[in-house]
C-alpha cells in the first residue's frame, strides 16, 4: 500500500515528465488511478456517513458546492451557457 506522499510523489513525477503522445501515458495514469481509486471510494464512504449526522440545510449546501457550475438537471457544464442551462425550460 502506497502513502498519500508515494502517490503525491508519482503524480507530481507524471506532471513534470509528460508528454504529449507517450505510449506510456495510458500506462502511467492507470497506475495512479488504481492507487487513488481505492482512497475516493473511502473518502465517499466517510462524506455519507458525515452527511447522516448533518441537517438538511447543511446537505443542501454540501450538494450546492459540490453541484456549483454543473446543471442540477442534467449534468453538463453551466459555464458552456450565458444564462446556465436551459433544458429544464419548456419554452
Ligand atoms: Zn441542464
Amino acid at each position: 500500500m502506497k502513502t498519500r506522499q508515494e502517490i503525491k510523489l508519482m503524480i507530481l513525477a507524471f506532471a513534470t515528465t509528460y508528454k504529449e503522445n507517450d505510449s506510456n501515458n495510458a500506462k502511467r495514469l492507470n497506475e495512479i488511478a488504481d492507487l487513488i481509486m481505492p482512497k475516493i471510494v473511502d473518502l465517499v464512504k466517510d462524506i455519507r456517513e458525515i452527511l447522516k449526522s448533518t441537517s438538511d440545510e447543511n446537505r443542501l449546501e454540501i450538494f450546492g458546492n459540490i453541484m456549483n457550475g454543473y446543471c442540477k438537471h442534467c449534468g453538463c457544464d453551466n459555464s458552456k451557457y450565458a444564462m446556465g442551462c436551459q433544458c429544464w425550460n419548456d419554452d
